[in-house]
C-alpha cells in the first residue's frame, strides 16, 4: 500500500503527487539531511514508535513536503497536508488532529505563521499528545482534556527565525534543506523528464539544471516549458541548444533569474544606488510583496552573492551590476 492509497481518504491528499519520489533512495540529493531521517526511522521503527517531530526550514521548492510524504512511506502511516493559513479558527486544527490515528504524520507548512490560539493548542498536543479544550464562556468555561494519538508533526518554514520559541523547542530535530547542486538538479530533471517521457540528452538536462535556481520544483517547471517548446517546435529531443532557446524566451536568464529577480536587482541600483535600502522600500519601489521578497527571491540572490545583508539594509554587489551589464560605482561598499 503507497502512501497515496492510504491517503485514499479525501482529507489526506497530496499535491504534485506524480513527480514526487517515494521513498529516501529516490529523493536526490540532501545526502546529511536523509541519513539523519533514516536513522530517526529506524529508531523509530526499532521501537515501534511514531517518529519525533521535525521541522524542516529552507527556501520553496527544495523538497520539505515531499520528505513529509517519503516518511509516511517508509513508517507506513498516512500524511495529513495542511498549512498555518488554513488554520485560522481552533476549530480546523483541532478537527485534524482528533482524526490523526498512532503514528500518523501531520505536516503543517508556512508553520512561522501559525496563529497564537492555534499555535498553543499545539503545544500540549506536541508534548503529551494531549488536547486541552474550553468549553463555555468566561467564569463557567471548563477546560476539557482529550487524549489524541502519538503522531508526528512536520513543521516546514522559509522563515524558521519568525518560529516562537515554545514552539521550536517542541521539536526533536531541526533541519535545514540546502540549495541543490548542478549535478543533483540535472539528475532530478532526467528523472522527472523519464516520468514524462520527455526525450532529454543529459546536456540537454544540464543546461535546464544550469538555469534552475538550486531548486527542483523550478527545476521541473522550466523542463515542462522546455518540453512545451520542442513539441511546438518539433524537436524529437531537448539539446542544450533547444534548451537555452526556449528558456530565453521564457526570461529566465543565464543565472536563472526571472524577470522579478532582475527587477528587484535593478531597482536596488537604479532606484537606490546600490543600496543599503530596507526590504520595505524595495517591495514598495518594486511593487512586490516584502515577504516574497525576502521568502522567495532574495535568498537565491544571497546564494549566488548578488546580494548582500547588511545591518543597515540590502546592497547589491559587484557581481549584481555585472550581470546586469551595469558598471559597478567605485570604490564599491562592502
Ligand atoms: P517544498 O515543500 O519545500 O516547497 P516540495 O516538496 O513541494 O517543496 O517539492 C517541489 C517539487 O520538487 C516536487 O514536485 C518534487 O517532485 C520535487 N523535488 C523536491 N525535492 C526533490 C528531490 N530531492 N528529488 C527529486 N525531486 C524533488
Amino acid at each position: 500500500v503507497t502512501a497515496q492509497e492510504r491517503n485514499a481518504n479525501p482529507n489526506f491528499e497530496p499535491p504534485e503527487a506524480s513527480l514526487r519520489p517515494q521513498t529516501l533512495d529516490d529523493y536526490v540529493g540532501q545526502r546529511d539531511l536523509k541519513e539523519v531521517l533514516r536513522i530517526a526511522i529506524q529508531a523509530a521503527q526499532g521501537r515501534q514508535e511514531a517518529i519525533d517531530h521535525l521541522l524542516l526550514y529552507g527556501p520553496p521548492g527544495l523538497g520539505k513536503t515531499t520528505l513529509a510524504l517519503i516518511l509516511a512511506e517508509e513508517m507506513q502511516v498516512r500524511c495529513k497536508i495542511t498549512a498555518a493559513p488554513a488554520l485560522e479558527r481552533p476549530r480546523d486544527i483541532t478537527g485534524i488532529l482528533l482524526a490523526l490515528q498512532p503514528g500518523d504524520i501531520l505536516f503543517i507548512d508556512e508553520i512561522h505563521r501559525l496563529n497564537r490560539l492555534t499555535e498553543e493548542l499545539l503545544y500540549p498536543a506536541m508534548e503529551d499528545f494531549r488536547l486541552d479544550i474550553t468549553m463555555g464562556k468566561g467564569q463557567s468555561a471548563k477546560v476539557r482534556s482529550l487524549n489524541l494519538a502519538r503522531f508526528t508533526l512536520v513543521g516546514a518554514t522559509t522563515k524558521v527565525g519568525s518560529l516562537t520559541s515554545p514552539l521550536r523547542d517542541r521539536f526533536g530535530l531541526i533541519q535545514r534543506l540546502r540549495f541543490y547542486e548542478l549535478d543533483e538538479l540535472q539528475q532530478i530533471i532526467l528523472r522527472t523528464a523519464g516520468l514524462l517521457a520527455v526525450p532529454i540528452s543529459p546536456a540537454g538536462a544540464q543546461a535546464i539544471a544550469l538555469r534552475a535556481r538550486g531548486t527542483p520544483r523550478i527545476a521541473n517547471r522550466l523542463l515542462k516549458r522546455v518540453r512545451d517548446y520542442a513539441q511546438v517546435k518539433q524537436q524529437p529531443e531537448i539539446t542544450p541548444t533547444l534548451a537555452s532557446e526556449a528558456l530565453d524566451l521564457y526570461q529566465v536568464d543565464k543565472r536563472g533569474l526571472d524577470w522579478t529577480d532582475r527587477l528587484v536587482l535593478q531597482t536596488l541600483i537604479e532606484q537606490f544606488q546600490g543600496g543599503p535600502t530596507g526590504l520595505e522600500a524595495i517591495a514598495a519601489a518594486t511593487g512586490e510583496d516584502a515577504k516574497t521578497i525576502e521568502e522567495v527571491y532574495e535568498p537565491y540572490l544571497l546564494q549566488i552573492g548578488y546580494l548582500a545583508r547588511t545591518s543597515r539594509g540590502r546592497i547589491a554587489t559587484a557581481a549584481a551590476y555585472e550581470h546586469l551589464g551595469l558598471t559597478p560605482p567605485n570604490p564599491l561598499l562592502p
